[in-house]
């Protein structure tokens, strides 16, 4: 074999050239004198024969110049000097030695797209992919966000007004609420901010103020007022903003919080600092419309449950008190049942719940849903596991008993599907640490007794 062709990247190129000379462009210019790249150099002068030099080189050749004291004359002889013929130096850099120019990341192609959103059905669909079960909740998101990006692309706010469709919604710890935001967020490709609502205070205090919600979706949005305005704010723990009872201090997170959110909630043009929380005499301030901000929030409610009981209790007593009492107790989806009314009494103030029209519950999750998270979305905890060891040419399987063993360890924490991976993770560990030791090991099976405790996971060889 000649040597010319020892290296396939030195023979490709160069036919690829001939065919296409833009091809060129793809590579950085490297300056002829100091041989940095223009990534590192800067901008550089171009000479005829493919050479370049960068601007320092070319200054400091000014310079020698200079202190060399050549008279006009010297130089003029100069040129007249025949020179070393320098672009076959310049041929003797080999490909292999040429830099590649970093090209822009290609954005990646949006699954939905908020301009010609699809039906509601459509986003729900998607929206299995990776949520499992709420499937009321995914329904009345997908109608919402539906409806407000409609209203959005159309805008169709002036003619006749259709109301603004942030949400509300409601549902026990780690049932999903900010994945499900955080899934439709990055289906639509639209900037997602997430705030603690514990953490916003009146402006003036100690905490975040307010309107740093906004600035979060402009950082979210890289700095793109436009993108931004098209973007959803999730506020979450918006519970704890209920109105404190029986309190005669001045109410500085919670009341006021509401309040202050009203404006934010409605639409309104914002003045937010740039690239911080808050405001300052060393940031710049631009002014965001929130009016196409789709808001978001989402909260437990402990003890909503008593209350909607209360109610329902009340409802039903005229006439039977005494036997239907209890009658709403062990109901599972009491919940649902919930009613703008029984959001106020839990301390939401009417003007605040006013401007969240879209209200809806999550169920808690149970046994059977947990073990379906462990291993049904897209990118379930199992597949992420099964993946790493896939690397390492490992099988890694887990028995049903196993499952249910994690899923039940994961209910006892009360932390819904939070606590899964924490659990997955602990066991995990030994298992990842042990295997690439050995190179043998073909397959690994989790089971129920490694979950418990009382046995070891199996280990099966090669061959
Ligand atoms: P919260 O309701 O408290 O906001 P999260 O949405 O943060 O709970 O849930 C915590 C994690 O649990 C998520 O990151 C996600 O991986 C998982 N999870 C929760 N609910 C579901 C669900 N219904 N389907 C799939 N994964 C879920």
């Amino acid at each position: 074999m000649s040597e010319e062709h020892n290296d396939p990247s030195d023979v490709l190129p160069k036919d690829r050239d001939v065919e296409n000379s833009g091809n060129i462009d793809e590579y950085e210019k490297i300056c002829f004198l100091c041989r940095r790249p223009e990534s590192k150099a800067g901008s550089m002068i171009d000479l005829p024969n493919n050479i370049h030099i960068c601007t320092e080189c070319m200054q400091k050749s000014f310079d020698t110049m200079k202190n060399s004291n050549l008279s006009y004359n010297d130089l003029v002889n100069l040129s007249n000097v025949s020179m070393i013929d320098l672009s076959n130096l310049h041929s003797q850099i080999p490909k292999s030695q040429r830099i590649k120019k970093k090209t822009a990341k290609k954005e990646p192609a949006k699954v939905l797209n908020i301009k010609d959103i699809p039906a509601p059905h459509k986003i729900k669909e998607k929206l299995d992919d990776y949520v499992i079960g709420q499937d009321y909740a995914k329904k009345v998101m997908s109608v919402g966000v539906y409806n407000h990006y409609k209203r959005v692309a159309t805008e169709t706010m002036d003619e006749i007004e259709i109301e603004k469709s942030n949400m509300l919604m409601i549902g026990p710890t780690g049932s999903g609420k900010t994945y499900l935001v955080k899934t439709l967020a990055k289906l639509l490709d639209v900037p997602l901010a997430i705030t603690d609502a514990t953490s916003l205070t009146e402006a003036g205090y100690i905490g975040d103020d307010i309107e740093s919600v906004v600035s979060k979706l402009l950082m979210a949005a890289d700095n793109d007022v436009e993108k931004a305005e098209h973007g959803i704010i999730f506020i979450d723990e918006i519970d704890k903003l209920a109105k404190k009872k029986n309190t005669n201090q001045r109410d500085v997170s919670g009341e006021a919080v509401q309040q202050g959110l009203l404006k934010l909630l409605e639409g309104s043009n914002i003045e937010v600092p740039v690239g911080a929380s808050s405001k300052n005499a060393m940031v710049p301030l631009t002014s965001v419309n929130t009016r196409n901000i789709l808001f978001i929030c989402g909260g437990a409610f402990p003890e909503l449950e008593n209350i909607i009981k209360e109610r329902l209790n009340e409802q039903s007593s005229i006439g039977f008190r005494a036997d239907l009492k209890d009658k709403y107790d062990d109901d599972p989806d009491l919940l649902s049942k919930v009613t703008l009314e029984d959001i106020k009494t839990f301390g939401m103030i009417p003007e605040f719940v006013g401007r969240l029209p879209i209200i809806f519950t999550l169920k808690g999750l149970d046994k059977k849903m947990l073990i379906q998270i462990l291993k049904e979305p897209k990118n379930a905890i199992l597949k992420q596991y099964q993946k790493l060891l896939d690397l390492d040419e490992v099988k890694l399987e887990f028995e049903d008993g196993a499952l249910e063993a994690i899923a039940e360890k994961a209910l006892e924490k009360k932390t819904g599907a939070r606590a899964l991976r924490a659990i997955l993770e602990e066991y995990m560990l030994d298992i990842m640490y042990e295997i690439p030791k050995d190179d043998n090991i073909g397959k690994v099976v989790i089971t129920k007794e490694y979950i418990e405790q009382v046995g070891g996971p199996k280990v099966i060889l090669r061959g």
